[in-house]
């Protein structure tokens, strides 16, 4: 499933991942991402080395990971793609199991340009169905 995905989105996913690892338990551990995303240790941490290159997060290997402002920035973006596309599939009658899919996908093919446009749509649509 993973080898059909770009580069970005593999770091999108990751980024995301690892926010939410750090608000749930106050760290992201690559075991807990490794475990989390279905991927061998050794892969996680080259894509962590990368993303620490590219200034998205601060990795030691004896003390856990941390995100930059700009990758803590980034995954917010991510989180709230995700949450505006899950609620516009899901108002649209769409199944959860095919919205969860779908977004998973979707949210790293969609400028951010169409993606504020759905969410301006969001509180319209819920009038309607009202
Ligand atoms: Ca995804």
């Amino acid at each position: 499933m993973h080898s059909s995905t770009s580069p970005s989105e593999n770091w999108e996913d990751y980024l995301a991942r690892i926010h939410e690892l750090i608000e749930a338990k106050g760290y992201a551990r690559v075991a807990d991402i490794a475990d989390q995303l279905k991927i061998a240790s050794a892969s996680v941490t080259s894509m962590i080395q990368k993303m620490a290159k590219a200034g998205l997060l601060n990795y030691e290997r004896y003390r856990g990971l941390s995100l930059t402002p700009t990758g803590e920035a980034a995954a917010l973006g991510i989180r709230h793609r995700h949450r505006v596309l899950t609620a516009f599939l899901t108002q649209l009658g769409v199944p959860a199991d095919v919205v969860e899919r779908d977004v998973e996908g979707l949210e790293h093919h969609l400028s951010s340009v169409s993606v504020e446009k759905i969410a301006t749509l969001l509180p319209k649509l819920r009038s309607r169905h009202q």
